[in-house]
Order: C-alpha cells, then sequence, then structure tokens
C-alpha cells in the first residue's frame, strides 16, 4: 500500500508489491492472475452460489493457464514456478471477489505439494498430471464430528487386512465435496498411540463403501460445497497408503507452516479488497448533502484500515522475506500471521459493511460476502485460539 502524505493527493491503495521481493516475472504472472479470476470467476458467482458448485470448466481452465499445481516440476505435468509464484496467484486469489466464495475449495491445490513431498512414484505419476489440468479434484479429510482442533483424536480407522486396509469411519466438513474425485484421508493405523498412530490414504471416489453424506448449508463460502463422508469397510489397496506408515501426523503438518501463511495472505488480500470497494463506496454515496466519505468518522475509520493494512503488509513481507533468507517459512511467524491477520481482516470487514450502510447486507455487494467469508478464515486451516496456544506455549 502506498499512502501519499502529501494534502489532498489521491492516496493509491493496491496491493502492495515489494520490487525486492517479487521480480518483474510474478508481476506479468500476477497480470494473469488476476484477468483470470476476473474474467473466469467473478462474473459467475452468482450463479455458482445458487447452484452450490463450481463447475469442472473452472478447473480445467486454471489448469489449462498454468496457475494450478504452481511449483509441480514439469516431468509430472506441472507449470514450475516458485513459492513467490504461489504466493502471488494466492494474493490475487484472494483479491478477487470470487475468493469470498470458492476460497475454501481451493485448498485442493494446496494438496500437490503434499503429493511432491510424500507421494510414492507411482502416486505422483498417477495424480499430479490430472490434478494441475483439474481433472482430479482432491478433498483433503481430516476432521470428523468429534474431532477437529484435536487431530490426535480422530476415529477413522485403517486395518491392514492381506494386501488391502479396511477402512470405517466419518469426516465431515470437507470442502469441495460435492465434486471431488479422489481423498486424502487422515486414519488411525494405531489407535492407542495417539499422534504417532495416524496414516493417510488416498481413496477414490467410487471406492465400494464410501459414501457422500449431506452437502451442508453454511453462512458463506457457498460455491465451494462442505459436507459429510462416510467409509464402510472401504477396502483400499496397500498402495494407496500415503506417506510413512503411522507417520500420518508428519504429513499433515508438514506444509502447515506454509498453509497458514497462505491463508493469512488471503485474508490480507481479501480485507484489502474489501477496502478497496468501500472508499468507491463512501465516495459515491450521498447523505445529509455530502458524500459519505466526507464525513471526518468515515475517514477516520478508513485511515484505520489504511493503517492496519499497511502494518499486515509489512509483517507479510516480513515472513516472505524470511522464506527468501531460508529457503522455509518459520513457523512462529506463520502461526503469528495465521493468529492476527484474518482477526484484522474480521475489523476491517465489519466495518466496510457499516460504511456501506444497508447496502453491506445485500449480496449484490461483495463486501456482504467478504463478511461471510472473513468470519470462516479465523476457523479454518487452525482456529485462532490453537494458533494462541501455539503462541503461548513458544513463549
Ligand atoms: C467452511 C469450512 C471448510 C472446511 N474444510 C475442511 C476440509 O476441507 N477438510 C477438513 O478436514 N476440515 C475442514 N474444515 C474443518 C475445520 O478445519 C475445523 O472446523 C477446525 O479445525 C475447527 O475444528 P472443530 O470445528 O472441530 O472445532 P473444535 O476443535 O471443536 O473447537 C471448538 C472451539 O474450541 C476451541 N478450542 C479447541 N481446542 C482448544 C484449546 N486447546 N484451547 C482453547 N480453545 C480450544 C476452538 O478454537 C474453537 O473455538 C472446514 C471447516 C469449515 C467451517
Amino acid at each position: 500500500m502506498s499512502i501519499s502524505e502529501q494534502d489532498g493527493e489521491k492516496a493509491d491503495v493496491p496491493l502492495t508489491i515489494d520490487p525486492d521481493i517479487f521480480t518483474e516475472s510474478h508481476g506479468i504472472f500476477r497480470k494473469t492472475v488476476r484477468h483470470f479470476f476476473e474474467t473466469e470467476a467473478d462474473p459467475y458467482l452468482e450463479a455458482w452460489d445458487e447452484a452450490h458448485a463450481i463447475p469442472r470448466s473452472f478447473w480445467r481452465k486454471a489448469g489449462d493457464l498454468g496457475i494450478l499445481g504452481i511449483g509441480v516440476p514439469e516431468e509430472y505435468g506441472g507449470p514450475g514456478g516458485d513459492f513467490l509464484d504461489r504466493v502471488v496467484m494466492t494474493q490475487e486469489m484472494g483479491y478477487a471477489i470470487s475468493s469470498a466464495s470458492i476460497g475454501p475449495a481451493f485448498q485442493r491445490d494446496q494438496m500437490c505439494e503434499q503429493l511432491m513431498d510424500f507421494g510414492t512414484e507411482a502416486q505422483k505419476k498417477q495424480w499430479l498430471p490430472k490434478m494441475v489440468k483439474g481433472e482430479c479434484l482432491l478433498a483433503f479429510t481430516v476432521t470428523e464430528p468429534d474431532s477437529g482442533s484435536d487431530l490426535s483424536s480422530i476415529r477413522t480407522t485403517a486395518v491392514r487386512n492381506g494386501d488391502h486396509y479396511v477402512i470405517n469411519g466419518a469426516k465431515t466438513y470437507i470442502s469441495g465435496i460435492a465434486d471431488a474425485d479422489l481423498f486424502l484421508v487422515a486414519c488411525k493405523t494405531d489407535p492407542d498411540a495417539g499422534s504417532r498412530g495416524i496414516s493417510v490414504f488416498l481413496i477414490e471416489r467410487d471406492a465400494p463403501g464410501l459414501r457422500i453424506g449431506r452437502v451442508l448449508k453454511k453462512m458463506g463460502c457457498h460455491a465451494s460445497s462442505n459436507g459429510e463422508l462416510f467409509f464402510d469397510n472401504i477396502r483400499v489397496p496397500a498402495e494407496n497408503l500415503f506417506g510413512p506408515l503411522n507417520g500420518g501426523f508428519k504429513v499433515l503438518v508438514k506444509s502447515l507452516n506454509r498453509d497458514r501463511l497462505m491463508w493469512s495472505i488471503i485474508s490480507h488480500a481479501a480485507a484489502t479488497r474489501a477496502f478497496d470497494l468501500t472508499v468507491e463506496f463512501v465516495k459515491d454515496r450521498k447523505a445529509f448533502g455530502q458524500s459519505v466519505f466526507d464525513f471526518q468518522n468515515t475517514r477516520f475509520r478508513l485511515a484505520d484500515m489504511a493503517a492496519e493494512l499497511a502494518v499486515g503488509q509489512a509483517y507479510i513481507d516480513r515472513c516472505l522475506r524470511t522464506f527468501i533468507r531460508q529457503g522455509e517459512v518459520d513457523m512462529m511467524e506463520a502461526t503469528i500471521a495465521k493468529l492476527w491477520l484474518p482477526e484484522m481482516e474480521g475489523r476491517i470487514v465489519d466495518q466496510c459493511v457499516q460504511l456501506h450502510g444497508g447496502a453491506g447486507y445485500m449480496d449484490e455487494y461483495p463486501v456482504s460476502r467478504l463478511f461471510t467469508a472473513a468470519r470462516l478464515h479465523r476457523i479454518f486451516a487452525g482456529t485462532a485460539e490453537i494458533m494462541r496456544l501455539q503462541i503461548g506455549r513458544a513463549l
């Protein structure tokens, strides 16, 4: 964000692009991604929300453009690219109005990284080329009716039987349930060993005994389906074990730091979009013979938001600089980002709705969708309380 300090000069408030972090080629990629969401997602949002579905053609177009599976090398059909390309993609997805509805379904794209890290050669060859083309849609299934934040308490079991595992249990809230082709499923393979008894399996949608339950009605993010999944004596070939036996906890948390940072970036980008939309709205809206923008209250509130966004951006840039220096996201930085940025987003989007007046509550104004999506970001991918718990533990 660049805010001119000169009196009267127009503030310029786009997503900040720090030239010390992003190169010219990241800039070109950024334009491509922004154009893609503006033309291939934002205009269809209402229809997708009503249908509670994102059409398959959207994923295929994203795959054709090379914005799925960033980082997957060409030998697996991927577009290549580096971590900062993924950051660019994430920022632009977060800034798109459509992300307020399709965001959670995009978690499936982050799974490419796990497949690269833990998949066997056969699994990578079988699934990655289809995933990066948007032809195989993955769902990440950990949460159960009685277990969410406490991963070690999952009850779904996988029991070895000859060259198969037999899987029984249930999952819930799973994003992209309606159209997923493949499920990455966390199970207990040693029920008495807590987090050391978890293993992950790849299960195809048509596996006998796999049943999709209800698609759940929810507050927002309507296009991205969420729902229940049941496993009733599913026989899964042993080669579908994903990562080490009883090493599933490591598989699940390996990309956690990156995911936390990515969801923080989405929160910041979405808050920036809400802010931009609000500045535009209040300049246009008249009350008591003047524009809403000209009330001192409005300007003070916008100034507070601009300050929070600038501070948030500076923290994200710090996380990215650490990545550039160390080649990895720092765990504590990512945890702090995942605590603070979604809460900041919540404060900003709430104020943006307020400054829209009644319009802010109407879905035809995007800020309404941004509000309900923001509420999710404090829960999804690790709740704010779990972030506080982990930061507190490290003190
Ligand atoms: C829209 C949406 C999409 C989702 N998509 C997926 C998906 O694709 N795959 C998937 O596996 N899951 C998914 N989830 C589930 C999500 O990850 C969980 O809802 C989240 O991790 C919280 O778990 P929980 O709902 O069981 O809450 P709980 O763990 O029961 O927590 C309830 C409350 O207690 C707090 N709490 C828990 N433990 C502690 C503690 N030790 N100290 C203090 N407070 C604590 C929590 O922060 C929360 O406020 C999705 C959820 C939503 C809403």
